[in-house]
């Protein structure tokens, strides 16, 4: 866990909201409509309880085990503490999953929705799930290719019995983040599912241009991570 002690959270906070508030307002709608995911993968419980204290209370976390050491102290101190699963999630970590998360954002496979949904049967714990959807269909990346998202949301309802609240992405890395969003925003919209969890750092104010409800943002409020592990 690396620290930024010169980052400023709270200064950072501010300017993240008002460009959501002003992207919002140029768009038409209710800055209080978009919701702000704290991103603070890498970073540790001081950051996260720096934030808190600036007012923020929904966070996000890309790995199980990195979660599962970092909030439940900050959970029990501030039990409106709202937080988000944006990473993938393996079957033998759904458990935890599902005791930790309020939110799990990255809902990509048949065998992912069976797990979750005798986790949820057994624990009666009901986290709200998004589908992850792979909108530049990229071999590589998870999530549904938006040509199977009909059948998957079936199967998640009809077999499964899982209510999906909403759909996340995150764009190719070369290519218009713009065009994503306007059809992460339009399938949201196409089968009645109210959140669209869309936008980093680098692109959330054009998120909410096009509709995110939800943007996920690190960098810009908890400074640069250190590279990946390889
Ligand atoms: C890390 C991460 C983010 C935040 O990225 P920044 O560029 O640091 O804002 C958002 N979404 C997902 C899925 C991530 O893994």
């Amino acid at each position: 866990m690396s620290e930024h002690p010169e980052t400023d959270i709270a200064a950072n906070l501010d300017l993240v909201r008002g460009t959501i508030a002003r992207a919002a307002a140029a768009a038409g709608r209710d800055p209080a409509s978009v919701t702000l995911v704290a991103v603070a993968k890498t970073h540790g419980a001081d950051a996260v309880a720096r934030a808190l204290a600036a007012g923020q209370r929904v966070f996000g976390e890309n790995r199980v085990q990195e979660a599962k050491a970092k909030f439940p102290d900050l959970r029990a101190a501030r039990p409106d503490l709202e937080l988000h699963l944006i990473g993938p999630l393996q079957t033998n970590k759904v458990k935890d999953a599902v005791a930790l998360f309020d939110v799990i954002q990255t809902l990509d496979r048949p065998k992912l929705a069976k797990a979750l949904a005798e986790e949820i049967g057994r624990s009666g714990r009901r986290p709200r799930l998004c589908i992850q959807v792979n909108t530049g269909a990229e071999p590589q990346k998870a999530g549904i290719p938006p040509a199977d998202l009909p059948a998957f949301l079936g199967f998640c309802r009809d077999e499964c019995g899982l209510a999906v609240e909403g759909l996340m992405c995150i764009p190719p890395q070369d290519e218009e983040p713009a065009l994503h969003f306007a059809l992460l925003a339009d399938l949201a919209k196409r089968h009645g599912l109210p959140v669209v969890s869309m936008g980093m750092s680098g692109d959330f104010e054009t998120a909410v241009r096009f509709g995110a409800t939800h943007v996920r943002v690190g960098t810009a409020i908890f400074g640069a991570r250190p590279p990946l592990p390889t």
